[in-house]
């Protein structure tokens, strides 16, 4: 009898008991191959005893102390790191456990700096559909996932959501992809002159569209026709890279290849890379001080904040990213892997879609590849695959995701950085036995 929850199965799962490299083990002595870093966590792969060794280092030095009374070593020095790579005018950084946390953090954040500003009216998010930004209460009004709201919609926040750029489902026949951007783009415009521009305080969205999506890239242009909007109507733009962010998409910061800065910008997941939770928001020094010179003090907090342990692990992490060049090791395995996908997957009668950017990447399955019609949800796809995988020693990360009703199977793949040709190709391989077993069910 087991006392821990949540489950996602009826018998107790495997019992994890070890990582190396790209694998981890259960008690069994079981193998599997780490294909999602859990959910594009464990961008080092597991057992790095550089990391392990900081935290280590750390715990022996101080575990933690409040911010209310200190900062810590640990946390000045990745403030640093990070601002001294981070796009834009982004300039201070608030360190978080995690990703809802940084996501809540930017809400009130920018709530707060309309609030100081003397523009009170300002306080509704224009985000999207098909988009997730965290399980707490602000941060699941700000995602736009149907599944993951439906039984909370009292307790949520009134937040607009416009479609995303999804260029696979929602480009019209004969447009440019270049055409479609500009159009996606100009429905944040057309939500803002419906609710009215002067109500409004920021646009949210991933630069890449993770979990509920499987690897959704913008079209060209797309952010930065979403960044001249924000700037033409006074609001801000905040970024969630949490999932796509360090390094993952082959750029320390995602939003870099889509050539915008945001004015917020929140990281987590691989920031820690699974050796401590944590995650971060980054804010440009306007905003900042419009706060300090005001009433002086972000009204926010969590006990864990600049946790020197975590900021430790960060620390270490990044320094990892950049020290032992892993970003562009990530485009070159991305493309690898993505020319895997291509040649396993690319003729596929049920695969609608392979997309993605760096080793983000993603496959939308059909039950018509012409028509593009999605599975009837009974047949479970994507859960289906998930155990499937899971059963051949793989792990990736398959969703459903819905817009408007109509609902997509998809996988994401987001391997650890130090994955070799030859786990790319166990990878697909392991891939294709799970998705003919998922679809032959
Ligand atoms: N934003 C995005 C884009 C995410 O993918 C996630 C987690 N999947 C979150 C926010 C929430 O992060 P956490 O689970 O660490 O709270």
């Amino acid at each position: 009898m087991s006392h821990v929850f949540p489950r996602h199965t009826k018998q107790l799962p495997p019992v994890a008991v070890r990582g190396e490299g790209c694998y981890l083990f259960d008690s069994t002595g079981k193998q599997y191959l780490d294909a999602s870093g859990g959910a594009a966590v464990s961008c080092l792969g597991h057992g790095d005893q550089t990391i392990i060794d900081a935290v280590k280092a750390q715990l022996d030095s101080l575990a933690y102390a409040h911010t209310g009374f200190f900062t810590s070593e640990p946390a000045e020095t990745l403030a640093d790191m990070l601002i001294a790579n981070a796009p834009g005018e982004l300039d201070r950084v608030y360190l978080v456990s995690g990703g809802s946390e940084a996501m809540e953090a930017a809400l009130k954040l920018a709530r707060q700096y309309f609030v100081e500003k003397g523009e009170p009216e300002r306080g509704r998010l224009i985000a999207r559909k098909q988009s997730y930004h965290g399980n707490t209460m602000g941060a699941l009004s700000a995602g736009g996932n149907e599944w993951r709201r439906a039984q909370f919609g009292p307790l949520l926040i009134d937040m607009s959501h416009i479609d995303p750029c999804y260029e696979y489902r929602l480009r019209a026949p004969g447009e440019s992809l270049e055409d479609y951007g500009i159009r996606a783009a100009n429905l944040l415009e057309e939500e803002l002159l419906r609710v009215g521009p002067e109500t409004v305080m920021a646009f949210a969205a991933e630069p890449v569209v993770g979990a509920t999506s499987g690897a959704v890239t913008a079209a060209p242009g797309y952010f930065k026709r979403i960044r001249d909007i924000c700037d033409k109507y006074g609001i801000l733009l905040i970024l969630d890279e949490v999932m796509c962010g360090m390094g993952r998409t082959g750029s320390l910061f995602a939003c870099e290849q889509d050539g915008v800065a945001p004015d917020i910008l929140c990281i987590a997941k691989g920031l820690g890379a699974g050796y401590q939770p944590i995650g971060a928001m980054l804010c440009s020094r306007q905003i900042y001080e419009m706060i300090e010179d005001g009433s002086g003090f972000f009204q926010h907090g969590h006990t864990y904040l600049g946790h020197p342990t975590a900021a430790a692990a960060g620390v270490a992490v990044v320094g990892a990213m950049l020290e032992r060049d892993l970003i562009p090791r990530v485009r070159m395995q991305g493309d690898k892997l993505m020319a895997a996908l291509d040649a396993r997957f690319g003729q596929h009668p049920n695969v609608g879609d392979i997309r993605g950017r760096g080793l983000f990447q993603g496959i939308e399955f059909v039950a018509d590849r012409d028509a593009k019609t999605p599975f009837d949800p009974a047949r479970k796809v994507a859960a289906r695959l998930k155990s499937a995988a899971f059963k051949a020693g793989l792990i990736c990360y398959p969703m459903s995701g819905t817009i408007d009703g109509r609902r997509g199977d998809h996988v994401l793949l987001a391997p650890p950085f130090i994955t070799s040709d030859d786990q790319i190709g166990e990878l697909v391989d392991k891939l294709s036995i799970a998705v003919e077993a998922a679809l032959a069910a």
